[in-house]
């Protein structure tokens, strides 16, 4: 089972994964902590995106690209692979396409967190003083938000004539987002 989790900053996509990993013994493919997590490292990579992240802007899509194969065509992972936050652009949609038929896999499920900028807004002021995270000053949340509209939409036009995506209202509670993919998952 490969899932894609789609939706704005703040919708809970990470939440879900985390959810959905639990239920398929899958692996969560976070761009987000692994982007974060060469910032960390103060890898090479990590120094060519520190700006970009802390400014809200995306980060180039040859490096997300890059980083992203070797989950996918890790043996171990191989139909467990539990998208968040990945494709965001157009260019990622293909290359993710390509990666997972030169891997014989596909997407089995498309879920998308639909939320207002009011919540999403309101979220994610609170997961920065929980988690303390650099990216999510007020500024940077609405350029994020801004971002995410401007280069997503493609991506949703791309996906959203599949028979596998389903649109999920990501404003009510974590337990009934999470009952409703848990419904589509059963169909
Ligand atoms: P996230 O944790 O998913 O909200 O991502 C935090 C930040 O990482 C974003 O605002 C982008 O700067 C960057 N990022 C994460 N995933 C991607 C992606 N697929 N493509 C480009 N930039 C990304």
């Amino acid at each position: 089972m490969n899932i894609i989790l789609f939706g704005p900053p703040g919708a809970g996509k990470g939440t879900q994964a985390k959810y959905l990993v639990t239920k398929f013994n899958g692996f969560q493919i976070s761009t987000g902590e692994i982007l974060r997590n060469e910032i960390e490292k103060q890898s090479e990579i990590g120094k060519k995106i520190i700006n970009d992240m802390n400014e809200g802007k995306f980060v180039n899509d040859e490096i997300v690209n890059k980083l992203i194969e070797k989950n996918i065509y890790d043996p171990q992972k191989k139909n467990k692979l539990i998208f968040d936050g990945y494709p965001r652009s157009l260019n990622q949609a293909k290359n993710l396409e390509l990666l997972l038929k030169n891997s014989d896999q596909k997407i089995d499920f498309i879920f998308f967190l639909n939320v207002n900028k009011d919540i999403i807004i309101k979220r994610i002021e609170k997961r920065k003083i929980l988690e303390k995270r650099s990216d999510d000053e007020l500024n940077t949340i609405l350029k994020r938000y801004e971002t995410y509209m401007q280069t997503t939409k493609p991506v949703l036009d791309f996906y959203s004539k599949n028979t596998n995506f389903y649109e999920i209202d990501g404003s009510t509670e974590i337990d009934k987002i999470t009952a409703k993919i848990d419904a589509f998952l059963n169909v």
